[in-house]
């Protein structure tokens, strides 16, 4: 068979999004032999010693990533963060009826509206009514003591703002959806009381959800006995993931992903990289005398979704295919939101921000 020509493009896709190069090449060195079992791992009894063993290295290296304590469980799971949606609620009210969420985005409110299938939703405070260009200052939030948990979605991808803080909640445990920014920079992981996050963002490929879950709260999947039992986080925290059978080639690109970041210095390097990517771009927006605009309260504004717009639809459509056709590719925002959005995870190098910063420099010249 000839070897196809490479025409890699520079992806900045929100999800599922670009992988580092090395990645997808020891996966392809990989794929027909992986680690001496002379198959590849997607043909690979989940139940192996090879495999199961891997599974625990796999959550170790997170585990040191992420210095996530000893008295939380790590649980790779189907589903993405939608599943998540579901199972927080069906798992943690335990015995009580209501739960508090903060809404800063249409990703809060998607898990909204999903947990009210389940419960009485408070929804502490809210930012739609400016457009989710800001977040709600804490001391108008309005929590309920009372409350089985607190949800949050820590970056709202679709419309490129941050929570930058973790809340303040008391003695409620904090339920938070990292999906587009986990593995972005360090955290706390003691303050909360679960973390989620789908994988194809930051950690990898689709098809799988990371959940790292406090120890104690397992204990409230245990009396949830409505909940089935694929979707019971105690259950699965039992089995080791293994209740059924687990998503072992996302995991695997996960494994490989993990392995990336401790090359490229952990978490901490990554977060000052990051830092550097994101601000780089705002100013480029921020400096354009108005051709380009990005309207998010600048404390807030995402590291890892850079939304922004132009002065008309139709200039936003000659941009985006300008940019198709010198390889920048995925910059169209979300359908919901329209506009125009660079998605720049960790996978993401500076090099390819710069050549983006210069085509966006270089369309306005030929635009203004
Ligand atoms: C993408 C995304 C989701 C949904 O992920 P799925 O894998 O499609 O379930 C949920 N929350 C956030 C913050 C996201 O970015």
């Amino acid at each position: 068979m000839p070897k196809p020509k490479m025409n890699r493009v520079i992806n900045f896709g929100a999800g599922p999004a670009t992988l580092p190069l090395e990645i997808l090449e020891q996966a392809q060195a990989e794929l027909l032999d992986w680690r001496g079992t002379g198959m590849s791992i997607m043909e690979l009894g989940h139940r192996t010693e090879i495999f199961t063993e891997y599974l625990h290295e796999t959550e170790q290296k997170l585990r040191e990533l992420l210095t996530i304590p000893n008295n939380y469980r790590i649980l790779f799971l189907h589903g993405g963060a939608r599943a998540q949606f579901a199972m927080v609620p069906q798992n943690l009210l335990a015995n009580k009826h209501g739960a508090d969420y903060l809404d800063i985005g249409i990703w809060s409110q998607k898990a909204i509206a999903e947990a009210q299938l389940f419960c009485d939703v408070n929804i502490v405070a809210s930012s739609k009514d400016n457009n989710y260009t800001s977040i709600p200052t804490p001391d108008t939030w309005q929590l309920k003591p009372t409350a089985a948990y607190f949800h949050y979605t820590s970056n709202e991808t679709i419309n490129g703002i941050e929570c930058t803080f973790i809340p303040e909640v008391g003695d409620v445990p904090i339920v938070v959806d990292m999906t587009s920014d986990i593995l972005s920079m360090p955290i706390d992981v003691s303050r909360f009381g679960l973390i989620y996050a789908s994988a194809q963002k930051n950690i990898g490929i689709a098809g799988l959800a990371v959940v790292i879950i406090r120890e104690d709260l397992l204990a409230r999947s245990s009396t949830a006995t409505t909940v089935p039992s694929l979707y019971n986080y105690a259950i699965q925290a039992e089995q080791h993931s293994l209740y059924n059978t687990p998503a072992s080639f996302a995991i695997y690109i996960a494994s490989l992903m993990f392995a990336w970041l401790q090359r490229q210095g952990g978490l901490t390097k990554i977060a000052e990289l990051n830092q550097r990517k994101a601000t780089k771009l705002y100013h480029a927006i921020d400096h354009s005398n108005g051709f380009y605009r990005n309207d998010i309260a600048k404390p807030y504004r995402s590291k890892m979704n850079v939304v922004f717009n132009m002065q008309t639809t139709q200039l936003e459509q000659q941009f985006l295919a300008a940019a198709t056709a010198a390889n920048l590719v995925a910059l169209k925002g979300h359908r919901e939101l329209g506009g125009l959005r660079a998605s720049i995870y960790n996978a993401m190098p500076m090099s390819s921000v710069d050549t983006l910063i210069d085509f966006m420099k270089v369309f306005q010249q030929k635009h203004s």
